[in-house]
């Protein structure tokens, strides 16, 4: 026998379970059917695909014993199994990220980590809040040995082999759990029916419970105890169900039971497709984004099933990324039972159902936006970045998703779609504006958004860090041109006559700034778009911001063309009304570079040389203190 300690991890995680579950102790059952019946999948899916597994016998079924005397039960499966190595893995060390970011995140507040871990998969572990002592015996399909991993969930483990009969019993993995005090109530084959019904109704395989009963004898006038053996779920493929007949606590229960979610699904929608290609899907909407949801190892999606046959989960084809947040179920009726992953990257079938289902989300979507506003900002608070994502990639379905995605404005104080922004344009106004690069407030109060607010014109403001790259990628909304103001193109919306005039005027000024800031601008301009301040920077239509270009950067992007900024400079403002009217000023230098920083600093841009900008400040403030 080997004793192993747990990674820190894994103590970390227990404790925290033992310590903020204990008003649920009762999903430890559903955990560990739901770990059978993942089990069961597996080894199904490997019996139809993998010749080493063909000729294995598959029984499918969960079995539950109960012994009320000496308070343990058994969770029996003949799924998969685990080796050694498996059980060192799987039991003993946490290895997905996803879960490591969830145990950083807490705080040590039992209640505000207790809420926490409501949106996070508890898993095999929850096993130990109703259990002082847990055995996992197991043999992996295929294989000879069979192996005893054995906890009390403090420190560690100990790993076994098991040889004999007590080895010939095990036909997949058999979990025996020892209920402590707190578990006791478990031990009651009454509950227990009771809690499989709720949480395991519609898990696809059969779940036995064995136990003994207490019988009245009219003969012999005593009660006796007989062993019996019931089925005590529906298991059935609730999916496959109509619509009429499913209540909403069957698609809630279903929905728990496959995600280990605890909160209620935000929405789900429920289809099937009759006609050249026959098809279920059953999708789901967490109510929370999950926590690693933007991390590499995500792992959620839907499960793909063949002819009600799991075949496989979180495959990357079966939705689009930007979709991952998707929970829930498809199953086809015309895909081959053997599909591998590889096949069903090019196969037609799964392309049309996957087209198909991404055309029905997204316009289910549509559909609660229209018609239940609240339920929808509950949607855009978890997943308007995922959205965006979609624009981005989601060429075919841009449409709609512009219709979906939510974005902050200068006219309104939450969030809007650019329907209503548009419904709000003046009535002469060509284009949709919007500005991106910063902050909220370092976007609200950019000078690139004066001459909007004087011509009572709306900029969306789009604060987010992909926004930028999101929306110069999108030249339209609903055949309204979209365009950003930190662009140097003027638009026709602002030209106004006198521009042309003002720039006759300006230009040996101009002249004369570009030749003091050389190489740090790519031109100096006269702008229309300015009223209170003196100068702003822009970049070209068709390149990206000096602030995008720093993000890049920063994110190691070295081989950037180093493109410089445009400086426009407002023709009205009394800096430079000064300036022009007395060109010798010996300050004129200064001043150049003053506008031209400033101008930066209002872009969120860090400035390369701070010193001489300080410098230069208290040079032109001497002046006038
Ligand atoms: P999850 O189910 O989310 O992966 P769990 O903590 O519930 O997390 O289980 C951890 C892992 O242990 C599973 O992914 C699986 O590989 C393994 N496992 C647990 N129970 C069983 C079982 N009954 N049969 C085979 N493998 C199991
Ligand atoms: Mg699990």
């Amino acid at each position: 026998m080997s004793k192993r300690e747990f990674q820190t991890e894994v103590s970390q995680l227990l404790q925290l379970i033992i310590h903020s579950l204990y008003s649920h102790p009762e999903i430890f059952l559903r955990e560990l059917i739901s770990n059978s019946s993942d089990a069961l999948d597996k080894l199904r899916h490997l019996t139809l695909v993998d010749d080493a597994y063909k000729s294995l016998p598959f029984d499918p079924r969960i079995d539950l014993t109960l012994d009320e005397e000496k308070k343990t039960l058994t969770i029996s499966d003949t799924g998969i199994g685990m080796n050694d190595e498996d059980l060192v893995s799987h039991l003993g060390t946490i290895a997905r990220s996803g879960t490591k970011s969830f145990l950083s995140q807490l705080s040590g507040d039992a209640k505000k980590d207790s809420n926490l871990i409501g949106q996070f998969g508890v898993g095999f572990y929850s096993a130990f809040m109703v259990a002082d002592k847990v055995e996992v015996t197991s043999r992996k399909a295929g294989e000879e040995k069979t192996w005893r991993w054995t906890s009390d969930g403090k420190s560690g483990f100990d790993l076994e082999e098991v040889t004999g009969a007590e080895a010939r019993s095990v036909a997949g993995t058999t979990i025996l759990v020892h209920f402590n005090e707190e578990g006791a109530q478990y031990a009651n084959s009454w509950r227990l029916k009771e809690i499989v019904k709720k949480y395991s109704n519609h898990i696809a395989f059969p779940i036995f419970l064995t136990y003994e009963k207490s019988e009245w004898n009219e003969e012999t006038k005593e009660s006796t105890k007989t062993r019996v053996t019931e089925q005590v779920n529906a298991a059935s493929a609730m999916w496959r169900r109509s619509k009429s007949e499913l209540k909403d606590e069957d698609y809630k229960e279903f929905y728990k039971s496959i995600t280990g979610d605890w909160e209620d699904p935000l929405l789900w929608f429920h289809t099937r497709a009759e006609g050249s290609l026959e098809y279920t899907t059953l999708f789901y909407i967490p109510a929370k984004a999950p926590l690693d949801l933007y991390q590499a190892d995500y792992k959620g999606g839907v499960k793909l099933y063949v002819k009600r046959v799991f075949i496989m989960d979180d495959s990357k084809d079966l939705l689009p990324q930007y979709l991952r947040f998707v929970r829930g179920v498809i199953d086809s009726e015309d895909l081959p039972l053997n599909v591998s992953r590889e096949i069903l990257q090019q196969n037609k079938v799964l392309t049309s159902i996957r087209t198909a289902s991404v055309k029905k989300i997204l316009s289910e979507l549509k559909n609660v936006a229209a018609n239940d506003p609240e339920k929808y900002a509950k949607f855009i608070a978890e997943y308007n970045r995922p959205l965006k994502e979609g624009l981005y990639g989601d060429f075919a379905n841009r449409e709609v998703l512009l219709d979906l995605v939510r974005v902050k404005s200068t006219k309104v104080d939450g969030l809007t779609s650019l329907a209503d922004a548009k419904a709000r344009m003046q009535p002469e106004q060509k284009s949709l504006y919007y500005i991106t690069g910063g902050s909220e407030d370092l976007l609200r109060n950019s000078p690139l958004l004066e001459i909007y607010r004087k011509k009572d014109i709306e900029v969306l403001i789009l604060d987010d860090d992909i926004d930028e790259i999101v929306f110069s990628s999108i030249p339209q909304y609903d055949a309204i041109d979209l365009k950003s103001v930190n662009k140097s193109a003027t638009s026709e919306d602002l030209q106004d006559e006198s521009t042309a005039e003002k720039s006759e005027e300006l230009k040996p000024l101009l002249e004369k700034l570009k030749a003091t800031l050389g190489d740090a601008v790519k031109d100096v301009r006269t702008s229309s778009r300015l009223a209170d301040s003196p100068s702003c920077v822009v970049s070209d239509e068709d390149e990206p911001s000096a602030r995008m270009r720093q993000m890049m950067r920063a994110m190691g992007q070295t081989n950037m063309p180093d493109l410089k900024p445009t400086l426009e400079i407002n023709p009205d403002h009394e800096i430079i009304r000064k300036l022009l009217a007395n060109p010798g000023n010996p300050h004129t230098d200064d001043a150049a570079w003053l506008l031209f920083d400033q101008a930066l600093l209002l872009e969120g841009i860090q400035l390369k040389d701070p010193a001489t900008f300080v410098k230069r400040l208290n040079r032109v403030l001497s002046l006038s203190v």
